[in-house]
């Protein structure tokens, strides 16, 4: 969902060279946000961004802001799911310590 924003900034960047919005191509999109913010924006589920007719960002796998939706664990693009899944268990260890708080964080794999 932090990408909606900005990719949906970057979509009005790239439209500002065609005659229809709705020209902007998926990979001007990525051109656009990558020159704005630098790097690449990614799902980390593996979902595609998609512009839609009423020119929103919308993500393939988590929707946007006013339509969101979460993978269940065995959907194909569970891709970040199947990693918490994979583990057996995960133990957080949080101590109050005079120069700070010291976290400990141990994780088994199945
Ligand atoms: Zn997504």
């Amino acid at each position: 969902m932090d990408n909606i924003g900005p990719l949906t900034s970057a979509a009005r960047v790239a439209a500002g060279t065609h005659h229809d919005a709705l020209e902007v191509t998926a990979e001007e999109l990525a051109v656009a946000a990558s020159s704005i913010y630098g790097g690449v924006h990614r799902c980390p589920c593996g979902g595609h961004y998609i512009r839609t007719q009423d020119g929103r960002i919308v993500c393939s796998v988590h929707g946007d802001a006013n339509h969101p939706q979460q993978p269940v664990p065995d959907a194909p693009n569970g891709g970040s799911l199947e990693m918490l899944n994979s583990f057996s268990e995960i133990r957080v260890l949080l101590t109050f310590l005079e120069d700070g708080l010291h976290a400990v964080l141990e994780i088994d794999r199945q």
